[in-house]
């Protein structure tokens, strides 16, 4: 089966799909995305996903192309078009095609596209190994609320990950972990308490996190959201981080060195289960 995209209303073979070079999302990074996972052919979460995207419009003055409802009927169509079972749906919105300058143009229909990936997640070998990550100085603007295009800071960052043979970047402010260069961070303190940093501009509210918060705490865990350091993160018992695709992984050392026996634990593997069990309960 060839690849089918979608590309401003149209499902079109991927070789097919074109995009003006004066599109704002090529120029300026001015646009968002959003991404969803698909577990055995269902959208994971999709709700969270279709209102984080609607917000990040809104922050940024696009007009949502389309009611949620139409989003879930693309993402359904573009899903049953690929065969996919496993993987992501990506959905990117652009301010539109105009003339460069930097100023909003008037009366530009946005541009919209989505595609599919194909990605191994439940039985990811990281999940069963554990992940290692490096610590990287947050070198992004000041509002990482907003699910922006423009990841040049997370693709440096994971690009120093990469070369370190490591899954993923902890981004460092002010002593602080913000979060992973595409996930969000958690540790599980020595008195098993599971913390992550609180939402604000800083970072992402990522939709896995609010879902495994809201897990752990039906599970009776105690989670606290507060800024950790990455020497709170090396004495912690274990860690792991959170995104729609990486589910819940479990992290096993920084910078090289182990966190807790270095071995996943657990809590951590509890909360992976809980993650999954919910997504095999999500209606088709
Ligand atoms: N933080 C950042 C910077 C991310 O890019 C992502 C992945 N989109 C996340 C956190 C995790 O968010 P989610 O759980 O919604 O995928």
């Amino acid at each position: 089966m060839s690849r089918i995209v979608f590309v401003n209303g149209s499902f079109v073979p991927y070789e097919e799909a074109r995009i003006p070079i004066m599109d704002r999302g090529f120029l300026f990074g001015d646009g968002i995305y959003e991404v969803s996972a698909v577990l055995g052919g269902k959208l994971i979460d999709n709700e969270a996903h279709l209102a984080r995207l609607e917000r990040s419009l809104g922050e940024i003055q696009i007009r949502n192309p389309y009611p949620a409802e139409k989003w879930i009927e693309l993402e359904k169509e573009i899903v049953r078009r690929n065969g996919l079972q496993e993987g992501l749906v990506y959905m990117q919105v652009t301010r539109g095609v105009a003339e460069r300058d930097f100023a909003f143009p008037k009366d530009v229909e946005p541009t919209v596209v989505m595609f599919t990936q194909e990605k191994n997640m439940r039985a990811a070998p990281a999940a069963q190994k554990g992940a290692a990550v490096i610590t990287v100085p947050d070198l992004r603007w000041k509002r990482r609320d907003i699910k922006s295009v423009a990841l040049l800071a997370q693709v440096l960052a994971k690009q120093a990950a990469a070369e370190a043979g490591v899954a993923e970047a902890w981004m460092v402010e002010d002593g602080k972990v913000t979060e992973g260069g595409s996930s969000t961070s958690f540790i599980i303190t020595r008195d098993g308490t599971i913390v992550t940093r609180q939402l604000s501009t800083a970072l992402l509210p990522g939709i896995t996190r609010k879902t495994v918060i809201r897990l752990a705490q039906e599970a009776q865990l105690r989670v606290e959201e507060r800024a950790f350091s990455v020497e709170e993160a090396l004495d912690a018992q274990e860690a792991f981080l959170t995104s729609a695709t990486s589910l819940v992984l479990p992290v096993v050392s920084i910078d090289g060195k182990p966190v807790g026996d270095g071995k996943v634990g657990p809590m951590v593997r509890r909360l992976r289960e809980l993650y999954l069990d919910m997504a095999d309960a999500t209606p088709a």
